[in-house]
């Protein structure tokens, strides 16, 4: 895929450690099925699991190889919940509809732990809890608010505010305390989602991998079109998320692509010394770095934004000064490992989903996508067989489109970007 090349996925920790997959040939020639799902990530994959689990004919077209979109290359966080807190979405929506929007997004953590288990996915999937760390000394303020949301308001029981001192239990660094999730960890998001692809043709779907959809088109039937091929379906999930390029501009300026890097570090001798009770780390900045041990003990460390399209030239330079800068004790350690990906966000920072006709979309979870993504495919799938309440909850609060369109969100949003990013640094 020409937007997701040059991100050095070639170099990624998880590329290394993936486990064997069967692959897919591309499609030739004409194909029907009950539904065709564009892009073989989590988002997509998922539709088409849990289509054929309904019965349904499902075939995926996959511009590249399952999973080599951010659904294989994230930082592997599970974050529960949606990128806005409790609180803004108390504020904007009402506690009613704030409280229905976040116990659905909650679901999509049990969602992805109950399908490992049930379907036998290896993916060094750990339930250790998600830790949001405190940068400035004024946040602990707005996360005992938060913590106090969501157990009064929103009913969630499992996050709670830790004190500066209580952090230092949780992770090797100084915060001004933070909101530990016990609902969140993390997984081997490769492996992850091979282990979904792998589910999803044991339940009948076919797949397609190297077959890029170059247009669709709306009608009593969806005509999906690649150079080689064409499929013609009742239904089509778009799932391509920030990689949808130019297929359907109107549903696509909605969301916004990011670059977003990562290193993983040799493995550690002592690992459990940065992180002892294993959680997934991310902190308060606008521009987050992100964290976590891997199953063989190394430091999986996300950090740096670029808003422009060219990869930095020396990834783990890129990224280094953000590591060192959380754990000093890492200065000048090896980084073998440094990749980057595209994550999407929208202006409101909650997912874009909706449908146009028979076509039908999920992306934009503005980097909670590692559990939102299955859920959305799920619930996509829900939706085309008439069950519509989920569906029905996130499209109501759809993000509007970046003034502009796909032209000019760009570099308006950027300048919005760095502004922010620059009030991190200050
Ligand atoms: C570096 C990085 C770190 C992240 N870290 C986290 C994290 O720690 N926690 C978290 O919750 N979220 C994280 N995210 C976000 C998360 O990875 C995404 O939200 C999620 O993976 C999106 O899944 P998806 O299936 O919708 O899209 P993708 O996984 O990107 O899949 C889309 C697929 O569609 C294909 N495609 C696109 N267009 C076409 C076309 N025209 N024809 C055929 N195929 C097409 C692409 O090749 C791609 O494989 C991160 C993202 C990145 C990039």
């Amino acid at each position: 895929m020409s937007f997701n090349d040059g991100l050095g996925f070639s170099n990624s920790y998880y590329l290394a450690t993936a486990h064997q997959a069967a692959t897919h040939p591309a499609l030739a020639g004409e194909a029907e099925a009950d539904l065709v799902v564009v892009g073989g990530g989590c988002t997509g994959l998922a539709a088409a699991l849990y289509a054929a689990r309904r019965g349904l004919s499902a075939v995926v077209l996959e511009g590249g190889r399952v999973g080599w979109g951010a659904s294989g290359r994230n930082g592997g966080l599970i974050i529960p919940g949606l990128r806005k807190s409790a609180g803004d979405l108390v504020r904007v929506y009402g506690a009613e509809r704030a409280k229905a929007l976040l116990e659905l997004a909650f679901q999509a953590r049990d969602l992805v732990v109950d399908l490992i288990a049930e379907v036998g996915i290896d993916c060094d999937l750990k339930t250790t809890g998600h830790f949001l760390g405190a940068i400035k000394a004024s946040d602990p303020r707005w996360m005992e608010a938060e913590a106090r949301c969501l157990t009064d308001v929103i009913g969630y029981p499992h996050a709670r505010f830790l004190s500066s001192v209580e952090a230092r239990a949780v992770v090797d660094t100084p915060y001004h305390g933070g909101l530990f999730d016990e609902g969140g960890g993390h997984l081997h998001p490769l492996n992850y989602t091979l282990g979904l692809a792998r589910a999803a043709v044991a339940a009948g779907v076919t797949i397609h991998e190297n077959t890029k959809v170059t247009k669709v088109q709306n009608g009593a039937r969806v005509r999906v079109e690649t150079d080689a091929g064409v499929v013609t379906a009742r239904h089509a999930v778009l799932a391509g998320d920030a990689l949808l390029e130019g297929v359907a501009p109107a549903v696509h300026s909605a969301i916004m692509p990011v670059a977003n890097y990562i290193v993983a570090t040799a493995s550690l001798a002592d690992p459990r010394a940065l992180i002892p009770g294993d959680a997934a780390v991310s902190d308060s900045r606008f521009v987050v770095n992100y964290y976590r041990l891997t199953a063989d003990g190394r430091m999986l460390f996300g950090g740096g934004e670029r808003y422009t399209p060219a990869a930095p030239a020396d990834i783990a330079a890129f990224v280094r000064p953000y590591l060192e800068a959380v754990f000093p004790a890492l200065r000048s350690a090896a980084l073998p490992y440094a990749w980057g990906g595209l994550v999407s966000v929208t202006q409101t920072r909650l997912p874009h989903v909706g449908r146009q006709g028979e076509v039908w979309f999920a992306h934009g979870y503005s980097g909670m996508g590692v559990v939102l993504s299955t859920l959305a495919g799920k619930l996509l799938v829900d939706a085309i067989a008439g069950e519509t309440d989920q569906f029905d909850l996130f499209a109501a609060v759809a993000p509007p489109p970046f003034p502009g369109g796909v032209a000019l969100r760009g570099p308006l949003h950027v300048l919005g970007m760095l502004w922010y990013a620059l009030r991190d640094r200050l």
